[in-house]
């Protein structure tokens, strides 16, 4: 077995028992393999060892990936990373899943893509729960309290779920980094709670997807209810 297939094994049985410590089934949580930098050959080893889901984070090396790797035919591609306007071509074309729209403005030029090429594509939606100014994705910092930062979300995912070609699945976030463990379960379960709202608001809609956690978190992030984790540095190494 390849050094990526024992890691992967190691995620799965990580992820299995995460699920059982909250009472949910590992069968619900999807693990995207976190291949951005890596070269083809480790995507090939992580496939080999049962990996369908991988997950790029730029719009060019996506698109080679994509190609050089077209042989994988039931591999689904998830781009995670934030999208400039003018690289969102490939990612109409090419992705799955994509995890990270932090604005109204991407969502419509893809879903203008979309339209074109004949596709649909199912998307999280970006929230910033922890405040950091760092962060990209909606201001949600504080939106239990603040009426108007809620409205603002609910405004902005509202328009974005009513787009044509686009299917909001839920919501993404990343947690805090180098923080306490309270804090970072604090901001998926405060993700998680913003999820239950938004679907109570936009009911039509579908919010039953949440997309969190990383190499250093993902246990918390499944205790606290994610169905998506996002798994790079813990299956294929450290990145150059
Ligand atoms: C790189 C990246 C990950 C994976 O991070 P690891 O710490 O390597 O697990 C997850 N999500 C996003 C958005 C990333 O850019």
């Amino acid at each position: 077995m390849s050094v990526v297939a024992d890691r992967y094994q190691a995620i799965v049985e990580r992820v299995v028992q995460a699920a059982q410590r909250s009472g949910r089934s590992a069968e619900l949580i999807t693990i995207v393999a976190v291949s951005k930098t890596q070269p083809a050959d480790a995507l090939i080893a992580a496939y080999e060892a049962g990996v369908r889901h991988f997950g790029e984070n730029r719009a060019t090396e996506f698109a080679v990936k994509h190609a050089e790797l077209a042989q994988l035919r039931d591999a689904n591609w998830h781009f995670i990373g934030n999208l400039q306007t003018r690289q969102s071509l490939p990612i109409a074309q090419y992705a799955d899943h994509f995890h990270a729209v932090d604005r109204v403005k991407i969502a419509e030029r893809l879903s203008r893509q979309l339209v074109e090429i004949g596709r649909n594509l199912p998307v999280f939606i970006e929230v910033n729960v922890s405040g950091e100014e760092s962060k990209h994705g909606f201001q949600c910092g504080t939106w239990e309290n603040d009426d108007r930062q809620r409205e603002t979300v609910l405004q902005a995912v509202a328009t974005i779920a009513a787009l044509p070609r686009i299917e909001v699945r839920g919501l993404m976030t990343m947690a805090p980094w180098g923080v306490d463990e309270a804090l970072i379960r604090d901001v998926f379960r405060r993700t998680r709670e913003l999820s239950l709202w938004l679907q109570t608001q936009l009911p039509d809609h579908d919010f039953s997807a949440l997309s969190m956690g990383m190499t250093d978190d993902f246990e918390i992030a499944i205790e606290e209810g994610a169905t998506h984790v996002r798994i790079g540095r813990a299956i294929f190494g450290e990145r150059h």
